[in-house]
């Protein structure tokens, strides 16, 4: 028997509780793992709160990404006692998760843990981290570069923002973060920010055009705020936009991209391919600095998390949370 988050459905509603469950529940895959650690997104806090319908068959245990220790495969690419880290491909949603003790999944949705990380590492990076690096690749091969201007981060004290802003600014950009907790300024200044703005400013609907200000964006809000981004990124900027904090609709008009050139680069994590993946935690391994942990990560537990969700979508918690699955 393990431990895990599992999110059951009566009716119409959904109610998560960890559970004891057996091994053998466990669903079909070529490459079983013991988990270390996992982490609480966006998306398991709508799961495991129930706000959004993120699952798509009950029971379901939660959790989009896990790392840990291969204990069986029938995979020539892994082997018993490889580390590996996992991101999406529906796990959580579709296919059990990583709120969980143990695991079993496809060979192709696993990459091989870096070198240069541990499984803690890479939990603290996430899958907020990756898709925060998958935003910063996507500026670049855009051919945005430092000394082209300002990039705005939106979401700043999120999971994704922090890295994001972390990563731009030890890549040499001036980087802009955008938060509704200006208390958390000097939290992103130590991060690298170069200035902090209330977040206000972009969340009513705006001009079509604005100032141009942005050379490059990444934003995690949607609606108003990316709307309001895409007015004011200058000509032939890029914005990358990978979230949905504010709302999944675009109230914007297309003066960006026909007067100015700009150009919206949508990013998915989930079904993403594996060479971009895998160029994504190579960039992580090397870029990443542990010695930020501290100040970027809390831990929390199986149990606790639960809780956790709501005060996560409540904006409660700063960057990144990560759940040691073995700590009662
Ligand atoms: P977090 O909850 O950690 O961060 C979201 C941040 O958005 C908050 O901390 C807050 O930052 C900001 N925010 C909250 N409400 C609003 C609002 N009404 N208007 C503007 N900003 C707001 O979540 P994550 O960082 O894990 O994820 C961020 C988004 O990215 C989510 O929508 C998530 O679904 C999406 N995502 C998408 C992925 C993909 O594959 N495309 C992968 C991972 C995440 P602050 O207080 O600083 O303003």
């Amino acid at each position: 028997m393990f431990r895990a988050i599992v999110i059951n459905k009566n009716n119409d509603t959904s109610a998560a509780a960890v559970e004891s469950v057996d091994e053998a529940d466990l669903p079909d895959g070529e490459v079983s793992v013991d988990i270390d650690y996992s982490t609480l997104n966006y998306k398991d806090a709508l799961a495991i709160t129930g706000k959004a319908p993120v699952v798509r068959n009950f029971p379901m245990v939660a959790g989009i990404d896990f790392a840990g220790t291969v204990t069986a495969s029938n995979s020539s690419r892994f082997k018993a006692g490889d580390k590996v880290i996992l991101n999406g491909w529906g796990v959580g949603e579709s296919h059990w998760g990583g709120l969980s003790q143990k695991a079993r999944v496809k060979a192709d949705w696993l990459v091989s843990l870096p070198e240069a990380l541990s499984t803690f590492d890479a939990m603290a990076c996430g899958t907020a981290g990756y898709t925060a690096m998958l935003c910063v690749q996507a500026l670049e091969a855009q051919g945005v570069k430092p000394e082209d201007g300002e990039i705005v981060v939106t979401g700043a004290s999120g999971g994704v923002g922090s890295v994001a802003v972390f990563l731009l600014a030890n890549r040499g950009y001036r980087v802009v973060a955008l938060t509704g907790r200006m208390q958390e300024a000097d939290y992103l200044r130590s991060l690298g920010a170069s200035e902090v703005m209330d977040r206000s400013e972009f969340s009513e609907k705006g001009r079509p055009l604005a100032r141009e200000r942005w050379a490059g964006a990444v934003d995690v809000a949607g609606s108003h705020t990316l709307a309001n981004v895409c007015a004011s990124t200058k000509y032939l900027g890029t914005v990358t936009c990978c979230g949905l904090a504010q709302g999944m609709d675009f109230p914007a008009s297309v003066a960006p991209f026909i007067l100015r050139g700009v150009k919206l680069i949508g990013i998915d994590s989930v079904q993403c391919p594996a060479p971009i993946r895998e160029k994504a935690w190579a960039a992580l391994a090397t870029e990443w600095k542990p010695d930020l942990l501290k100040s970027v990560t809390s831990i929390t537990t199986l149990d606790k998390a639960i809780n956790d969700a709501a005060r996560l979508l409540n904006g409660e918690i700063r960057g990144r949370l990560v759940v040691d699955v073995n700590k009662a």
